[in-house]
């Protein structure tokens, strides 16, 4: 991966830990010497200006076997998770579609002998996101079933949301992935923007997801290596799958037709999850993809970009 463009090397100089440092080892199995060049620690971000929704990556090069690695963002702290390349780890950090724009502090720091040997501190900007209202919109099918934009938003408070965020609530420290995320559909087409805002009169509903099109019955993929958490028929989302890819990571599939997986499956990035549909609250049939990441609601297309840019 080659790291051009947005993303900023961190106070290059002043960050190189042993710099040219090189080492000599004597192999108990061979006679001859080995030489060892220690590379430099290299720490990036993916931005330091990013809008609320977004996703920030920070990504940790040449680490050594024994060194440990943490993150603080906004003074909560994140983990980083380690990549099939030896020394390469990744903070992932999602921004709420509802943080308060600003200037944040991050930090990375890196215990090389359960003691602090460097800290790095970073500002980095969140500024509004380009959201907009839209229409809560009704068709007259949904109304013979008894849907109502008031009782729509009661259910998802007092139903379908609470059963979610009892899976959303549970951090798995471990991850289950290492790799990049792929999309769950084989063609992309969006068709609903990730956090406008439906309303109607006084009542109003944030969208935490996006919608891509997909007639009833298209194949839906995991987007990463996970376990299913959660398979239930909601009034409002409709058929709905809940992935947990670990170190706080959860991708949601809504309104689906049917299920291809029972809770406590592990699946595996690209397998068939279930069947697009147009169960719940939904004007048509389409896919509802939604990510949270440590709790924060993200656009889940820019998620999977800025992740995969730093695999
Ligand atoms: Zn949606």
């Amino acid at each position: 991966m080659i790291f051009v463009g947005s993303l900023v090397l961190l106070l290059i100089g002043a960050y190189f830990i042993n710099e040219e440092e090189i080492i000599i080892t004597t192999p108990t199995t061979t006679t001859s010497t080995t030489l060892i060049e220690r590379k430099p620690i290299k720490i990036f971000v993916s931005t330091n200006e990013l809008p609320q929704g977004d996703t920030l990556v920070v990504i940790a090069e040449n680490l050594k076997t024994g060194q440990k690695i943490t993150g603080e963002f906004d003074h909560k702290s994140f983990d980083f998770l380690p990549t099939e390349t030896e020394g390469k780890l990744i903070g992932i950090i999602g921004i709420d579609v509802r943080k308060t724009p600003g200037d944040y502090l991050l930090k990375v720091l890196i215990d090389g002998e359960e003691k602090l040997i460097r800290q790095l501190a970073e500002k980095i900007t969140i500024t509004k996101g380009d959201f907009y209202v839209t229409k809560f919109v009704l068709t007259p099918e949904l109304e013979k079933q008894g849907y109502t934009q008031s009782n729509i938003v009661q259910n998802i408070q007092t139903n379908d949301g609470v059963l979610i965020y009892q899976v959303l609530d549970k951090y798995t420290p471990e991850p289950y992935f290492n790799k990049s995320f792929i999309y769950p559909l084989d063609s992309i087409i969006k068709v609903g923007d990730f956090g406008t805002t439906r309303k109607e009169g006084d009542i109003t509903l944030r969208h935490l997801g996006v919608d891509l099109d997909a007639p009833v019955g298209t194949l839906i993929y995991a987007i990463n290596d996970g376990v299913v958490k959660f398979t239930k028929d909601l009034i409002t989302y409709g058929k709905t799958i809940i992935i947990d890819h670990g170190f706080g990571i959860y991708s949601l599939y809504l309104h689906l037709s049917e299920f291809k997986v029972v809770v406590g499956d592990k699946v595996s990035r690209g397998e068939v999850i279930g069947l697009s549909g147009s169960t719940g609250y939904s004007l048509g049939p389409h896919l509802h993809l939604s990510i949270k990441a440590n709790g924060a609601s993200v656009d889940p297309l820019r998620f999977i970009d800025a992740v995969n840019t730093a695999f």
